[in-house]
């Protein structure tokens, strides 16, 4: 990554709770000079230059910009957007090859403070037919194992950061469609993997899942929405390391819960919704009548997961209904602490263990030389989740993108 080319200058948070992106330290200091976090000081005094900007204030909280591990990239402001609810970086799971190059590209450049960054799957494993692949869409699709090296090699040649595969037989669909063939699926689970690629599966149902795992992928994009999600399919996920990625807040999408006319609501994000995802929130993808149920699996699938150790990563599935890009990832924060999991923990779930599993080794957590994407929220997120939603302010790569606390700067 670049350095900015506006001129070196350094932000003092001086004296104020950090959550170093594993753990809560009550009092610290962080200094970050230019692109990088260059000192974290424990209960001391830093030496500070004229120059230097300093940010403090009573009961603030310094975070690592929070990853959303489940988007899709379909325009430019879902990544503008994500940036002013504190989210620095998406992990994309499908977008047009064309819009993933350019953006990859951007960032490869280092010109970008505007938006989140993002990590792509570029396009997806499925079937001609299949989840991703229907109405006409110019997508490529695998029909056979022998297809798996090719397929594979073509999407490493276009950039993408993982594999994405899809297992979807129509859960939750009044037909079946077409899908992967187990073979086929790990060919290409083997396929990823030799080309030092994590393969990420798109599996809804406890079936599905399990055959996922049992092929060797890396991680769940979704929860499951159908199926028990017993002590076969927990733990298996647990001793294969998967990862996990519920996306509650997509799965309550579909069920117009009024969580989405909350987050709108909210004193502080809603003010940051722009009139697109304000609308988008109140909107739902179908009432199913089975929706309620589905939710309770998902949840159920989580917590499980969650107890026999299993990373979970959060994430959104924006723009799916019911979504707003950056909002919705404070929103599956409270949903994951309601599923069990401690504030401290969900907070792990959207910096350390997401750039962890995805390779992102210069972000996710507050160490000297790491990238300086930072989140300042007022309150104690260790605490209460819902602190998040306090956005005080949100620096990319250093440079202060918004705040909502100037006179604190
Ligand atoms: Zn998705």
């Amino acid at each position: 990554m670049h350095q900015p080319s506006f001129p070196r200058s350094r932000t003092v948070f001086k004296d104020i709770r950090v959550f170093d992106g594993t753990r809560l330290i009550p009092r610290a200091s962080v200094v970050v000079d230019g692109g990088s976090i260059a000192q974290v000081v424990e209960d001391g005094t830093i030496s500070g230059h004229p120059e230097d900007l300093c940010v403090t204030g009573p009961d603030l909280t310094l975070l690592p910009g929070l990853i959303d591990s489940h988007t899709h990239t379909w325009h430019d402001f879902v990544l503008t957007d994500a940036l002013r609810f504190g989210v620095t970086t998406t992990i994309d799971m499908v977008t047009p090859v064309p819009v993933a190059t350019r953006l990859r590209e951007e960032q490869r450049q280092g010109s970008v403070y505007h938006r989140a960054d993002m990590l792509s799957a570029g396009a997806a494993a499925t079937v001609p037919g299949g989840h991703g692949a229907r109405g006409g869409s110019a997508v490529p699709t695998i029909s056979t194992p022998e297809q798996a090296p090719d397929f594979v090699n073509r999407r490493v040649e276009e950039g993408s950061d993982f594999i994405k595969i899809i297992l979807e037989p129509g859960v939750g669909r009044l037909e079946a469609i077409p899908t992967l063939d187990r073979d086929t699926l790990h060919a290409l689970v083997g396929a990823a993997h030799h080309c030092g690629k994590i393969a990420v599966a798109h599996a809804l149902s406890r079936e599905c899942a399990l055959e996922a795992i049992r092929a060797g992928v890396d991680g769940l994009a979704h929860s499951i929405m159908e199926g028990q999600p017993d002590e076969e399919l927990v733990g298996e996920a647990s001793r294969r390391g998967i990862f996990l990625i519920p996306t509650l807040t997509a799965i309550e999408g579909a069920l117009a819960t009024g969580a989405g006319a909350e987050l709108a609501s909210h004193p502080v994000l809603g003010v940051l919704l722009s009139p697109y995802w304000r609308e988008h929130l109140a909107s739902s993808s179908r009432a199913l009548p089975t929706a309620p149920l589905r939710f309770e699996i998902a949840c159920s699938f989580a917590r499980q997961a969650f107890l026999q150790g299993v990373p979970i990563l959060a994430g959104t599935d924006t723009p799916n209904p019911g979504t707003a890009a950056g909002a919705s990832l404070h929103r599956e924060l409270e949903l994951l602490v309601a599923c069990g999991q401690a504030p401290l923990e969900a907070l792990r779930a959207a910096t350390s263990v997401p750039a962890t599993r995805f390779g992102l080794m210069d972000r996710g957590r507050i160490l000297p030389g790491l990238r300086s994407d930072l989140l300042l929220v007022t309150g104690d997120p260790s605490l209460d989740i819902l602190a998040t939603r306090q956005v005080a302010g949100v620096w990319k790569h250093g440079r202060l993108y918004s705040s909502n606390a100037s006179s604190l700067v």
